[in-house]
């Protein structure tokens, strides 16, 4: 094919593009005014927060449609069955099920959960000893009490300032372990990166968390449907610039009068997509100083659980931080012989260049100093790569040293009425989370709508 016949065929794919959108997004319009109808929203990214948004606003008859990079919905709600259990690469829990939209949207979706008891736990040393609950309860309530106190500078790491103030805890590996399978896990920050003043400013819902033993992406299949999603549609440009904004994907172009942007922190930090203009200076330094946590899970299955299969989890304290030192016992939500194992901050991210046999071998180094040399290698594991994967550049945001809680507040500035951002990383309060996420774009499709009155 010559040149020119390339760009008229190119030509005729927007047309038909802008065609078939305009046509197919109207039929569903029911009973509201002419301006919303006249107006197109486009969101960008089908993960839970781009799904609440558009499903916000076609109950209100407005014309929306998503377009997503990938070959699925869902983002980082995403589930393997492959070895028949249900592995989430992303979330699992409903954190603090009481009062959250999560939870009954779980159950309009046939989302099954299950209550995980984190007192049903023991923590191992690395000669295989287990620590009494006596040692763990004490430890553990010094360190809710003691996290809080370090009094850390606006600039200055948790790290930093943890270790400063308490110096004989720099090789204590139980308090490694607790900085490590609590902290960083919750966070999702490395403990140097993390900041010493923000590193939990956000709120909770009550109620202990569940965990959704049948794959989250059942939440985000119903939020998807009868939404006119586009997948395989990456977006590289958002141009602003004239009264009505255009967006570039790899499939051509599409025309908005208000665009809403949920991919994810990481995907804005690597400036995979232009926006023309250029966003405003301090919506771009935001972006480049808050950062995307990492962490990474591991679910490896047996023939025969060689653990003891009433316990919810599993701790171990090697001397590296973030290294398979906690274990969920699958068993004991499901009938698989499975243990998930997770890996946090800066060795999350070592992992991802690990080879599945050295992660193995890894990983029973430490099962075998809790449960002896004799027990077999597991059959079968699944993996995640979520800083190297180019959907997401990492698992979930967090304040660093020098951010604060409120540098989140800037996405909940439109940019010229047109550009809207939702996502985990834009709600200052529930950041990080799924309800979160939901939180955000069911806020931005109301600070659409308000526009259209
Ligand atoms: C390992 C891990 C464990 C977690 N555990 C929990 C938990 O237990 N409980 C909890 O509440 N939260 C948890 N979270 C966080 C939770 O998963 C997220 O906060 C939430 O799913 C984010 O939703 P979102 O809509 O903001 O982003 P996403 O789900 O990431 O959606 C963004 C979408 O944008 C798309 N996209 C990216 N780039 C482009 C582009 N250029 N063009 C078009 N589309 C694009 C992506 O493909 C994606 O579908 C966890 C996350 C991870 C990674």
């Amino acid at each position: 094919m010559n040149a020119k016949n390339k760009k008229m065929n190119s030509l005729i794919a927007i047309l038909l593009l802008l065609t078939t959108y305009s046509s197919c997004d109207k039929d569903q319009n029911v009973g509201i005014n002419s301006k919303t109808q006249e107006k197109k929203v486009v969101i960008i990214g089908a993960g839970v927060s781009g799904l609440a948004a558009a499903k916000h606003l076609k109950k209100k008859g407005i014309d929306v449609l998503v377009l997503e990079a990938q070959d699925k919905t869902g983002g980082r709600l995403k589930t393997d069955r492959s070895l028949g259990v249900a592995f989430d690469e992303g979330a699992s829990w409903i954190h603090g099920p009481e009062g959250n939209p999560i939870t009954s949207l779980a159950s309009s979706a046939g989302a099954e959960t299950f209550l995980t008891d984190d007192f049903n736990v023991k923590v191992y040393d690395q000669n295989g000893s287990e620590y009494s609950s006596k040692i763990l309860s004490t430890a553990e309530n010094q360190y809710n009490r003691k996290i809080f106190r370090i009094n850390g500078a606006e600039d200055q790491s948790f790290g930093n300032a943890f270790y400063s103030k308490y110096p004989q805890y720099q090789n204590d590996r139980l308090w490694t372990y607790m900085l490590s399978a609590y902290l960083e896990f919750d966070t999702g920050g490395d403990l140097f990166k993390l900041s010493s003043t923000y590193f939990y400013d956000d709120e909770e819902f009550d109620g202990d968390d569940v965990i959704i033993t049948n794959g989250f992406d059942k939440i985000t299949n119903y939020l998807a449907q009868d939404i006119d999603i586009r997948l395989n549609n990456k977006v590289h440009s958002i141009d602003y610039s004239n009264e009505k904004t255009i967006i570039t994907t790899n499939k051509g172009e599409y025309e908005a009068d208000y665009v809403l942007v949920t991919v994810p922190l990481g995907v804005l930090k690597k400036n995979i997509i232009t926006f023309i203009p250029s966003l405003p200076e301090e919506t771009q330094n935001t972006i480049d100083n808050l950062d995307m946590g990492s962490v990474n899970k591991f679910l490896f299955t047996w023939d025969a659980p060689f653990w003891d299969n009433d316990l919810q989890y599993i701790g171990y304290t090697p001397e590296q931080r973030g290294k398979f030192n906690l274990f969920m016992n699958v068993g004991k939500f499901t009938s698989a012989n499975a243990l998930i194992t997770f890996a946090f901050g800066d060795y999350s991210k070592e992992t991802e260049q690990m080879s599945d046999a050295q992660i193995t071998e890894e990983v029973m180094v430490h099962l075998k100093a809790i449960y002896g040399n004799d027990i077999p290698n597991p059959t079968n594991m699944l993996r995640t790569k979520w800083n190297t994967n180019e959907y997401t550049f990492g698992s979930y945001s967090f304040a660093t040293n020098g951010t604060t809680g409120e540098s989140f507040e800037v996405f909940e500035e439109p940019i010229n009425d047109k550009i809207f951002f939702a996502g985990e990383h834009t709600i200052v309060d529930y950041r990080g989370t799924v309800h979160g996420a939901y939180l955000s774009g069911v806020r931005e499709a109301k600070n659409i709508i308000k526009l259209l009155k």
